[in-house]
């Protein structure tokens, strides 16, 4: 019997060490030719001499010859390999075993052929040598009936010679299927390698995390469909992938995937299923160079994955972590851009206007459309009343509204100058919130305004809907607060400027441009007015009796009064160094005669050193021949002349404007 399990030996063989590189395949089959089996090949050669042997058979079986022979090998030491396949049962027959033994023996013995006659018929055993150095490693031999031992051993002396060519042809076809099986790794790791470098190519086109995750999910069961998959990311990452989870690292530090995670290098393990099935898990780090984002979790029947892939899918998820990072770097760098864009633009419109008005109602329409709140406050602290002023808010009931400095949320956000979120105000319910209560609201961020480094005021938005704000959103309004706190500030600012810019400084009354211009205006739109002119008589002498300094008090005593004789409509002016203006919108010659007595009177009695004062008055009334600013001047001018020439202390009108 053919023995069919001896292994092949493929690349134990010695003389394979040798073995050119296939590139020339004259060149390959000159070494080919040349190579042979030396003794220590002996081993693992049954199978070659087997294969040699039944080839062999297979091509003598034509001669007629033989056709009575029964053939049988051996190995170098003179064991049966092989009898012949077609008549397993015919030989050999009673009491002839010892005879082939011995006809083997023999043969190897004296390194020639041999033939041992019985009756009717005799072994012959031939030795088989290497084709290189001669030296015996088979013998090739048969029984034979009919025929004459001398005949039979010249057949089978020519014979051996096919027998060997047999053999070798074998012995060459294992270093041409050891050629064919490089040939193939040598394909099949290309294909890897430009898969590898697809894949590569593809996960750095994709610049949102979500695709890239998608994509390699669908590399990896694209390449075994029956594996099982999942990513087990460390950070939270919300992905609409069923496949994408969370790794858990407390309590699983044995898990293949946690140790994977903290070692960053691909671990795997194989491990039977319930029905004893060996099932390789794979775990792979999804790793960037800012650190490990995740686990790629991988399990497949071991059957149907090869060695070389587990590098594949280490580097697979190298790559992957790479592009991951690249995207979520790119989503970061977007999201910051955008955040930017948005502070250049509130900055941008926030700035258009030094108006303070302008700048709440801007702030407030910005912030409610940035953060898509329903209600927004802005309050400022008033330093008079020492409370929160409400500037500006979208609920018309809380407008003007003021709160005390420690009251509600601005009243927190006040005493910790930091910045707050609030999931749920019914939860909470610590502090009072009537922009809370009257909205219904339920969730809030709120902002200190800090100018200075001081709290000046407080921004909220609120919504009616529970954990509505997001912790990107907390961060932002404290980064837009701190611009709307700029431009409060420079508004704030502008406007004292502009104030100080109309006012005197010595007497707090409004500068001579300002009443001129005031008056134009007032021309305009009323159908009449008066002007006054106030001089304190005889001030030159005031102060080279007191001085300069007592002769400022008393200015500002004159001016105090004059003040506290008008209405707030009024507009009193510092109109040269001792002479004052004040333009009464709406009256005429003898109401404002009724107020520069006043004036006069008042003087009189409450400067002290006393001194008095002299008036000129002159008004307007729409339909007169048109009154300009100067001559309105010019004639109360030339009345507060007649006061004086009159003997002072006294008030004029001027003659055009005396109707009665
Ligand atoms: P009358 O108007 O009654 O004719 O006499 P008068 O002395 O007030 O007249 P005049 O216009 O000649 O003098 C105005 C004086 O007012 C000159 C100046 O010394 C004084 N004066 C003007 N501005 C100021 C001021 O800001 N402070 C002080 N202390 N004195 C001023
Ligand atoms: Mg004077
Ligand atoms: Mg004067």
């Amino acid at each position: 019997m053919i023995n069919q399990s001896r292994g092949h030996p493929t690349m134990k063989m010695n003389n394979a060490s040798t073995q050119p590189l296939f590139e020339d395949w004259d060149m390959y089959a000159k070494w080919l030719r040349q190579l042979d089996i030396t003794v220590y090949d002996y081993p693992y050669m049954e199978s070659i001499i087997l294969n040699g042997y039944v080839e062999w058979l297979s091509q003598i079986t034509e001669l007629p010859e033989l056709s009575e022979a029964r053939f049988f090998v051996a190995n170098h030491q003179g064991e049966l390999i092989a009898t012949d396949p077609n008549e397993p049962n015919e030989m050999p027959e009673v009491g002839e075993s010892e005879l082939l033994v011995e006809t083997v023996l023999n043969c190897i013995l004296r390194l020639d052929a041999i033939a041992i006659p019985f009756p009717g018929g005799s072994y012959v055993a031939v030795p088989v040598f290497t084709r290189t150095k001669g030296e015996l490693f088979a013998v090739l031999g048969c029984r034979i009936q009919g025929c004459d031992h001398k005949a039979a051993l010249l057949l089978m002396r020519t014979t051996i010679l096919h027998f060997r060519t047999c053999f070798y042809k074998n012995y060459e076809s294992i270093f041409i299927s050891d050629l064919l099986l490089l040939q193939q790794q040598a394909k099949r790791e290309e294909h890897r390698r430009s898969m590898l470098f697809e894949v590569v190519q593809k996960l750095h086109d994709k610049i949102d995390v979500d695709s890239v995750l998608t994509e390699i999910f669908e590399l990896v069961s694209g390449m075994y469909p029956a594996a099982k998959l999942e990513l087990l990311m460390s950070q939270d990452h919300l992905s609409r992938d069923p496949r994408v989870k969370s790794l858990h690292l407390q309590g699983n530090e044995e898990h293949i995937c946690v140790r994977a995670f903290m070692e960053d290098r691909v671990l795997h393990r194989v491990q039977p299923d319930m029905e004893g099935e060996a099932y390789l898990e794979l775990a792979a780090p999804l790793s960037g160079k800012q650190g490990v984002y995740g686990i790629f979790h991988f399990v497949i029947l071991r059957d149907l994955i090869d060695d070389v892939d587990f590098q594949l899918i280490g580097m697979l998820a190298d790559t992957a972590g790479t592009a991951f990072e690249n995207a979520k770097l790119y989503e970061q760098s977007n999201l910051l851009i955008s955040e930017l864009r948005l502070i250049n633009e509130l900055a941008k419109r926030l700035n258009q206007s030094l108006r303070l008005k302008d700048v709440f109602q801007f702030a407030t329409e910005e912030l409610l459309s940035i953060f898509k709140a329903e209600y927004c406050s802005i309050s400022q602290i008033n330093k008079e009343s020492d409370s929160f002023e409400i500037m500006s808010c979208n609920v018309p009931g809380l407008s003007k509204e003021t709160f005390p400095k420690d009251y509600g949320f601005s009243g927190l956000v006040y005493s910790t100058k930091e910045p707050m979120i609030l999931s749920d105000y019914k939860a909470h319910g610590k502090v009072p919130s009537r922009l809370m209560d009257d909205t219904n609201s339920r969730s809030l961020i709120a902002a200190p305004l800090i100018v200075r480094g001081e709290v000046n005021g407080a921004i909220m938005l609120t919504h009616r809907q529970i954990r509505f704000f997001s912790y990107e959103n907390y961060k932002l309004l404290q980064v837009l607060a701190s611009h709307i706190g700029l431009a409060i500030a420079n508004a704030s600012l502008h406007a004292e400027v502009r104030r100080m810019a109309n006012r005197d400084m010595l007497t707090g009354l409004y500068a001579r441009h300002y009443v001129d211009d005031a008056i134009q205006e007032f021309q305009k739109k009323d159908v009449n007015g008066s002007l006054i002119i106030v001089d304190i008589d005889l001030f030159k002498q005031v102060n080279d009796t007191y001085g300069h300094q007592t002769g400022d008090k008393i200015l500002k005593q004159v001016c105090a009064i004059v003040r506290s004789s008008i209405r707030k409509t009024d507009i009193a002016a510092r109109w040269g160094g001792e002479e004052l203006a004040v333009y009464l919108p709406g009256a005429d010659a003898d109401n404002a005669y009724q107020i520069a007595e006043t004036i006069r009177l008042r003087v009189a009695m409450d400067t002290d050193p006393t001194v008095t004062v002299s008036c000129g008055i002159a008004d307007w009334v729409l339909g007169d021949d048109k009154v300009s600013v100067e001559t309105l001047f010019y004639e109360a001018d030339m009345a507060l002349y007649k006061a004086k020439n009159n003997g002072r202390n006294q008030t004029q009108i001027a003659e055009r404007c005396k109707r009665t």
